[in-house]
């Protein structure tokens, strides 16, 4: 599979069939696997063989999901967990030690920072953020107990970006490992290994599902590193259910032809919102106006499904705008077939202070649309109607 195209991969990677001769996989529901003979036992626990023992451990539905997952990332190993944050929890936790300590960018998914702030001090690992635009700082954070680095991009909400060649340059040189979270962009529009990431993170929830459903997640690097974080795992207990890797596995096989819709929507998006004058500002990384276009021609392969821009007037115009909106619902999740307006500053991003909102480009106006795959005409309308609605 390996030389064919990224839609022909996701698609025509399986596992083998069963002796029913099914054309669609079957669910493998079930918590253990029997051996052959005790000696099978043996060779399998002594890893002397390959194969099943228990789900903790691994199912053919979660290995399909994640070994395509691979593929189309250009990974060497990988391993599929039941969220998005079991993927970032233990892709960290299997690689620092009491005293280590992690450089993250500051704009990180708010649950993430949670981890960084809250949960990993309490074993004794420390970290320090970085701004979003200070490449230079991430070499200044190194200290000698420095093991990862970790960011996202494009950032959440902001859509800022991050050069993952350099990030990785300067980790190289001092023997960090680069953690991205790359469900912004999916394995369709970005691949971080291409670029010197060591490690590749996954909310699935997001657009790899792509229709809300359910959670899922996946971490995925070298072997050698990827036979750390399964130790964690197994050991844990983090995994993915076999139904979620089943439909997860399937979702894969659409995320091509999703991913050109919500890049086109959005890019449509995008131009529609920068010409309306009730609209301050707005972000899109293929948009010419984003101030890093060129990086993001340079790393990514489309502008990705999600579009930030600032109403005119802030915080109360904001309010009467999501209030006004007729089709598009209020979430705070992302990356579905149904466009979802969000307003950062009071729900996803409302435990941080307003001088850290600010620090990671979250104005008390912002508003961040995942632009779905409804008719584009559709989205613009309800948008358009809600932007003119007047707010007495
Ligand atoms: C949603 C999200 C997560 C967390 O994923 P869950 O599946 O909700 O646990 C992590 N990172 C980013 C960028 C996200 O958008």
């Amino acid at each position: 599979m390996k030389n064919k195209e990224f839609e022909t991969k996701a698609i025509r990677h399986q596992i083998e069939r069963t002796q029913q001769r099914e054309h669609s996989v079957p669910i493998f529901a079930t918590s253990s696997y029997m051996f052959e003979d005790a000696e099978h036992a043996r060779a399998l626990f002594a890893k002397e063989a390959e194969g099943n023992v228990y789900s903790r451990y691994s199912n053919p539905n979660n290995d399909e999901f994640v070994d395509k997952l691979c593929l189309l990332e250009g990974a060497e190993a990988g391993i599929s967990t039941a969220s998005g944050m079991a993927a970032m929890f233990v892709s960290i936790a299997s690689f620092l030690n009491q005293g280590d300590h992690i450089v993250a960018c500051r704009s990180v998914f708010g649950s993430t920072h949670q981890i960084l702030t809250q949960l990993l001090p309490r074993w004794g690992i420390t970290h320090n953020y970085v701004d979003i635009h200070d490449i230079d700082g991430w070499e200044r954070a190194i200290t000698p107990k420095t093991k990862m680095f970790f960011f996202e991009t494009p950032s959440n909400p902001a859509l800022d970006l991050i050069d993952i060649e350099k990030i990785a340059q300067i980790a190289k040189a001092h023997n960090i490992l680069v953690n991205v979270d790359n469900c912004f962009a999916t394995p369709y529009l970005q691949n971080p290994i291409e670029w010197g990431a060591d490690i590749v993170t996954h909310s699935a929830t997001k657009f790899i599902d792509g229709q809300g459903r359910m959670l899922g997640g996946a971490i995925l690097g070298r072997k050698e590193l990827i036979e750390e974080v399964m130790f964690m795992s197994r050991h844990t207990g983090p995994a993915m259910s076999p139904f979620n890797g089943w439909v997860l596995s399937k979702s894969l096989e659409t995320l091509a032809v999703r991913m050109d819709r919500h890049c086109s929507n959005a890019f449509e998006l995008a131009t529609f919102l920068s010409e309306h004058n009730r609209v301050d500002m707005v972000k899109y990384p293929y948009l010419e106006s984003h101030p890093q276009n060129e990086l993001a021609k340079k790393q990514m392969r489309q502008g990705g499904g999600i579009v930030t821009f600032e109403v005119k007037g802030g915080l109360e115009r904001g309010r009467t705008f999501l209030d006004a909106l007729k089709m598009l619902s209020l979430s705070a999740n992302l990356g579905d077939t149904r466009s979802i307006a969000t307003h950062p500053a009071s729900t996803t991003h409302s435990k941080l202070s307003e001088e850290e909102r600010e620090t990671v480009g979250i104005s008390p106006g912002l508003v961040r649309i995942s632009t779905g795959l409804e008719n584009i005409k559709d989205i613009v309308e309800d948008i358009d109607q809600a932007l003119m609605k007047d707010s007495n």
